[in-house]
């Protein structure tokens, strides 16, 4: 290999399991690229509670300006204070850069056990607004409000990224989720734009279903969903159930992507009850890295690490313990590297 090809990525490796799994990710990664000529140069910044304690900001100027500059990101999980205390760094960067489009692709590996074999679905949650525009008041000391705001913009927006990505991959069916029964006037212009933007794309099935009926149906039969295209929060809340069907939180990537960057993080957060213990499982930064793979047009590595993880699943023996496994984060990213 020559090595001309080197990646300028910008990376936030986060805090509880987030160094741990950024690690294993970012060596994995360096062994593929060994393989296929690629390398990377990794520009690290701490954001949140770490960033704060060393320079006064929660989000480093120096962070926005290289995500600025290098337009990619590879971020591991921050945690969020509860109840109180600064902003999420998460909703905050999707926010400051306009990264609109949540994909999460939820897809079974070979050779772990579930009641739900073979599950391959997608979903499409809108990043920016809902509930998560965080504009909160206290109307007095007993009464809280939250605002949630639905525009046709971001509605119309995260409608054409699912379909234009049905349209590509050759997906059939679209769901748009939804409470306008009750929110008539939000859901209900959420649900408008979905349908107007399915009238542009006749091969692919529209159908909308009611978040709470979402549930029960993705429990009882998952296959009937092809892609989940819906809100912030229900996207979110979605994600976390629709990544038990194929193991659970250490298993799912996902993407923050926008018009003129892109951040890759796990759907997971920062696992404080696992956190230091060499336990957390990489898996979900390491497809998240593969997507960023993708997007960066390196699609040879993105595939040998793949094949790679694949391989290291079917053979089952070196797992983390949140998928039945008895390895650490280490050995299980060791043997994703002697699989390359
Ligand atoms: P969590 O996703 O951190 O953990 C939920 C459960 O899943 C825990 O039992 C944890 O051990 C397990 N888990 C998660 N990732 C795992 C992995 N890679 N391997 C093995 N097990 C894993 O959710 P939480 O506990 O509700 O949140 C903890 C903190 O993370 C909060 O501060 C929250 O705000 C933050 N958070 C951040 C992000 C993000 O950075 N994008 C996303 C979600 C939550």
């Amino acid at each position: 290999p020559d090595f001309t090809r080197t990646h300028k990525i910008t990376l936030i490796p986060g805090d509880g399991i987030g160094p741990e799994v950024t690690a294993a990710t970012i060596n994995i990664l360096e062994a593929a690229g060994k393989q296929t000529g690629c390398s990377f140069d990794w520009h690290n910044y701490d954001a949140g509670a770490d960033a704060y304690a060393k320079t006064g900001e929660y989000i480093p100027k120096a962070l926005y300006k290289s995500i600025e500059q290098n337009r990619v990101a590879l971020k591991g999980p921050v945690t969020t204070p509860i109840g109180g205390g600064f902003s999420s760094i998460n909703v905050t960067l999707r926010k400051k850069f306009d990264l609109y489009a949540n994909f999460r692709p939820v897809k079974s590996l070979p050779g772990l056990k579930s009641n739900y074999p073979d599950i391959d679905l997608v979903i499409f949650r809108e990043n920016t607004e809902d509930l998560y525009a965080g504009l909160e008041v206290m109307i007095n000391p007993d009464i809280a409000q939250s605002m949630k705001i639905i525009t046709r913009k971001g509605s119309t927006r995260i409608a054409k990224s699912a379909f234009d990505y049905a349209k590509k991959h050759g997906r059939k069916k679209i769901h748009a989720i939804h409470k306008a029964n009750i929110m008539k006037l939000s859901d209900g212009l959420f649900i408008k734009c979905c349908k107007e933007v399915s009238e542009e794309f006749p091969d692919v099935t529209y159908a909308e279903h009611i978040v709470d009926n979402t549930c029960m149906q993705l429990v009882l039969n998952p296959y009937q969903y092809d892609i989940i295209l819906t809100e912030n929060l229900y996207g979110d809340i979605l994600s976390d159930l629709c990544s038990a069907f194929v193991g659970g939180l250490g298993l799912v990537p996902g993407a923050n992507l926008g018009a003129e960057c892109a951040i890759f993080e796990a759907v997971h957060g920062s696992a404080p009850d696992i956190a230091g213990q060499d336990k957390a499982n990489p898996t979900a930064l390491l497809q998240s890295a593969v997507l960023m793979l993708h997007h960066i047009d390196e699609a040879a590595t993105a595939d040998k690490i793949q094949a790679a993880l694949e391989k290291v699943y079917a053979a089952g023996k070196t797992l983390t313990r949140d998928v039945g496994g008895k390895s650490g984060t280490r050995a299980f990213s060791e043997a994703v590297i002697a699989a390359l």
